[in-house]
C-alpha cells in the first residue's frame, strides 16, 4: 500500500474541495501543509455546493456520510479531501470532526468545531490551523489505509475530543509514516 508519489513524484495529484464557503487563505495554507505530510500535489478545486439533502433540521447539522458520497463525483484527484464549514454527524454520533472511505479515495473535514470560537473563546488563528491541518491528515490517512493509532501522539490516534485532537502532533508516527509510504 502507498499513499504517496515519493517514488514516483508527479505521477499523483490530490484535490482539496471547498463545500460551500471556505476561506481560501485558510484552504492554501493546509494545502501546503498536506503536501510536506504526503509528498504529494495538492490542488484546490472547484469548490461544491453544500447539498440540502445532508441537512437535518431536528439536529440542525449535516450528515456527513452523504457528503462523503457526493465527493465520489469529483473527477480530479488521486485523493479528494472536502472541507466543509458546517457541523457534521453520523447518526450513532453527536457530531463528527470528519469522515473518510478507509482505503479509498475521498475524505471529508468540518472546521466548525475546530475554532475558539464555537466554544466561546477568542479566536485563535494558529490554534485553528494545527487543528484543520490534524483533522485532514487523520482523514486522508484513512484513506491511506491507517485505522486509529494507539501512540496518543500520533495524528492517527482517536479524537474523541478537541483536548485529544490538541495534544496530538500533525505527524505520522514512525510506524504510521511507514505505512503511508509503502515501505510495509
Ligand atoms: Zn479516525
Ligand atoms: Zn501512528
Amino acid at each position: 500500500m502507498s499513499c504517496s508519489s515519493y517514488q514516483d513524484p508527479g505521477n499523483d495529484t490530490a484535490v482539496i474541495v471547498p463545500v460551500g464557503d471556505v476561506d481560501r487563505g485558510l484552504l492554501d495554507e493546509l494545502r501546503k501543509g498536506l503536501e510536506e505530510k504526503f509528498f504529494m500535489p495538492f490542488n484546490i478545486g472547484r469548490p461544491a455546493d453544500i447539498p440540502e439533502e445532508a441537512y437535518d433540521p431536528g439536529r440542525g447539522q449535516y450528515h456527513s456520510s452523504t457528503i462523503l458520497n457526493i465527493l465520489r463525483h469529483e473527477r480530479e484527484g488521486k485523493k479528494v479531501l472536502g472541507v466543509i464549514d458546517r457541523d457534521l454527524y453520523v447518526p450513532e454520533l453527536n457530531f463528527v470532526f470528519g469522515e473518510a472511505e478507509l482505503r479509498g479515495r475521498v475524505a471529508l473535514i468540518s472546521v466548525t468545531r475546530l475554532r475558539q470560537g464555537f466554544y466561546g473563546l477568542p479566536e485563535d488563528d494558529a490554534i485553528f490551523f494545527e487543528r484543520v491541518l490534524k483533522e485532514a491528515v487523520h482523514e486522508l490517512g484513512h484513506t491511506c489505509g491507517l485505522g486509529h493509532c494507539k501512540d496518543p501522539g500520533c495524528v492517527m490516534f482517536f479524537s474523541n475530543s478537541l483536548a485529544d485532537t490538541d495534544r496530538k502532533g500533525s505527524s505520522f508516527c514512525a510506524r504510521c509514516r511507514t505505512r503511508v509510504r509503502g515501505r510495509s
